[in-house]
């Protein structure tokens, strides 16, 4: 048994109102987005970010590739839109430490330049990006998050440099995208591009079309990077040998020597963001590490605990007009419930009758949305209404028949006493 489902006494507000106020932690494009868009449904937010300037990893970007449009002209068009606004409130170089409670009424304990504070939001908003590491190749090789910083420079070079852009297998497609799209700028700024890989993805928006543009231009792309590839230094030179299996069949070696040679990074999920969501009891996908759960279809931005989101590079690394819609998606989310919970929280209420309880905290443990709760006062077992989506687990789970669904929907009744699991 994990962390995860460890019996938690939460101290939870007695009111049932959900509050308004929305908590987003980071602020780059993702964090930005979501808190322009709550802004125009008027929804108030705080955006929380532990640097002391916004925009996150897009400062870094150069350009895009499928719009004509500037990374630094969109941190600013975001960033005037919500400080025109004084519905969102900006805190920089601060931290989120803690956050307890449940949909509706979060309290979180942010620590910034001016001490600790305590805030109530209804909903959080992750949005916290992700860190990465260089990946062993060579103590010469750069990133491309490093040849994205190059680039302006690159694209005004007038010596022809040879540049090898080596991408190992990666669990996302942003590493192969933003490749693509640096090979694609070099070529054209007039440098011997080659594009050594594993396998090429290109079932995103704009990619397949760039990859093409890649190969009219006279990219070289080398498969079987990991098999086909030797890399060797000497004389302060880069040495590329590969097998070229399209000019023989009996696969000649090829030597480049190289000027430059770009690897992609490893991505994971900051420790903060790891800790914060371990005390909340939000779940990861097992096979990633990021906040994207494992059944994205079910919960394209929202996590198991109703209320918290996870949108941009913290949820998965991807590609800007994810980020866009993603930010977007948990924005409409909000709204939503804000306007609607009042009904939705009438129909779907299970309760648990106290007298036939007999806490042995079956439903506490197996609530997929940390719903139940040890009431402090009484001691007594309580599901929030707020965060209770009225799945049903905890009903077919009480060995002791104690929980309902109001209007006579009592289970024992419905199935008898030796049903099990009938719902
Ligand atoms: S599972 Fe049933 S008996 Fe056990 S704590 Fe929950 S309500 Fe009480
Ligand atoms: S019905 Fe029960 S198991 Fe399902 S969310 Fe509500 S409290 Fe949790």
């Amino acid at each position: 048994m994990g962390d995860s489902r460890k019996p938690a006494i939460f101290e939870l507000s007695r009111t049932e109102e959900y509050e308004s106020l929305t908590l987003i932690i980071g602020g780059g494009i993702a964090g930005l987005t979501c808190a322009e868009k709550l802004s125009k449904e008027k929804i108030p937010s705080i955006v929380i970010e532990k640097e002391e300037t916004l925009g996150g990893q897009l400062k870094r970007v150069s350009s895009f590739y499928h719009t004509e449009v500037k990374p630094w002209e969109l941190i600013n068009e975001k960033l005037s839109s919500v400080k025109n606004t004084s519905l969102v409130k900006i805190f920089k170089e601060t931290t989120v430490k803690n956050i307890t409670g449940l949909a509706g009424n979060f309290f979180a304990e942010i620590e910034g330049p001016k001490g600790k504070e305590n805030i109530r939001a209804g909903s959080i908003v992750f949005a916290s990006g992700n860190d990465s590491i260089k990946r062993e190749k060579s103590n010469r090789a750069i990133t491309l998050m490093q040849l994205e910083e190059l680039m302006e420079q690159l694209k005004k070079e007038s010596t022809k440099k040879t540049i090898a852009i080596v991408i190992e297998e990666d669990d996302f497609l942003i590493g192969p995208g933003v490749a693509l799209k640096h090979a694609h700028i070099l070529k054209e700024a007039g440098h011997d591009v080659y594009y050594f890989y594993e396998q090429i993805k290109v079932n995103e928006e704009y990619l397949e079309a760039l990859y093409r543009e890649c190969k009219e231009k006279g990219v070289v792309f080398v498969r079987n990077a990991k098999e086909n590839i030797e890399l060797q230094e000497s004389d302060g030179k880069m040495n590329i040998k590969y097998k070229d299996s399209f000019n023989s069949s009996d696969l000649n070696d090829v030597s480049l020597e190289c000027d430059m040679l770009v690897t992609n990074e490893s991505f994971f999920l900051g420790e903060e963001t790891k800790t914060l969501a371990k005390k909340m009891k939000v779940n990861r996908c097992q096979a990633s590490g990021f906040l994207q759960e494992d059944n994205y279809h079910l919960l394209p931005v929202g996590t198991n605990k109703l209320g918290v989101y996870a949108i941009g590079a913290c949820r998965k690394p991807g590609f800007l007009w994810n980020v866009i819609s993603e930010a977007e998606a948990a924005a409409e989310n909000i709204f939503r419930t804000l306007s609607t919970y009042r009904e939705w929280v009438k129909e779907r209420p299970v309760i648990i009758g106290p007298s036939a309880c007999v806490l042995c905290l079956t439903c506490l443990r197996t609530c997929p949305r940390h719903a139940v709760y040890i009431d402090p006062k009484g001691g007594q077992c309580k599901i929030h209404r707020l965060a209770c989506e009225g799945c049903g687990i905890c009903v077919s789970e009480c060995p002791n028949f104690a929980i309902e669904y109001p209007e006579g929907l009592n289970l024992r009744e419905r199935i008898g006493p030796e049903g099990r699991g009938c719902l």
